[in-house]
């Protein structure tokens, strides 16, 4: 994932390894509600109609799963697109990196552009708006560089999957207390 020879960056800008070292000691929040990390599937590498690399994960739940804010941070942009249907894009507190949640059916009341929040706080609700199978609501939910250019949109994207295993894992401890039982 990380090119050797990375172009000169701008001054804000952090590469793909600052990048992903950055969002490690982000404590992320599983983005819909009552979901654990069991229930996650990692399908960040699948294929995608035209030739396109997924590089998101689906969270599959009922329509109308409360979608909260991985991170706190501040909304970029609420914004709806073909593909996507209902979506926000949000950064962590630092500007760093991009978060990008899909397929809305309604967004939370208040939720705007430059908007604070918080983790945990609620953006909206899982649908199918866009692309999605109207039979299958979930959240793409994809988590990107924000890249030297400032194009939000557009960032290198890091797998969120590995990270929620390693945030939300039941904690080695616990397992061996269990295994004690
Ligand atoms: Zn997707």
């Amino acid at each position: 994932m990380v090119l050797a020879g990375a172009p000169t960056l701008g001054r804000s800008a952090i590469s793909g390894a600052e990048a992903l070292s950055y969002v490690l000691t982000r404590p992320l929040e599983i983005p819909v509600a009552g979901k654990s990390v069991a229930q996650l599937e990692d399908t960040f590498d699948e294929g995608r109609d035209g030739g396109r690399v997924h590089r998101a994960l689906d969270i599959l739940a009922p329509r109308g799963t409360p979608v909260l804010a991985a991170d706190s941070g501040r909304i970029l942009r609420v914004k709806s697109n073909t593909l996507g249907g209902n979506t926000i894009y949000a950064t962590d507190p630092q500007g760093r990196i991009v978060y990008y949640y899909a397929h809305l059916d309604a967004y939370q009341k208040g939720v705007v552009d430059g908007l604070v929040v918080a983790r945990g706080d609620t953006l909206g609700y899982v649908g199918t708006t866009g692309n999605a199978p109207k039979d299958t609501p979930h959240l793409h939910f994809q988590v990107m560089r924000m890249p030297p250019d400032g194009k939000y949109w557009d960032g290198e994207a890091i797998n969120p999957y590995p990270l929620f295993l390693l945030l939300h894992a039941p904690a080695r401890n616990d397992s061996l207390v269990e295994g004690t039982r």
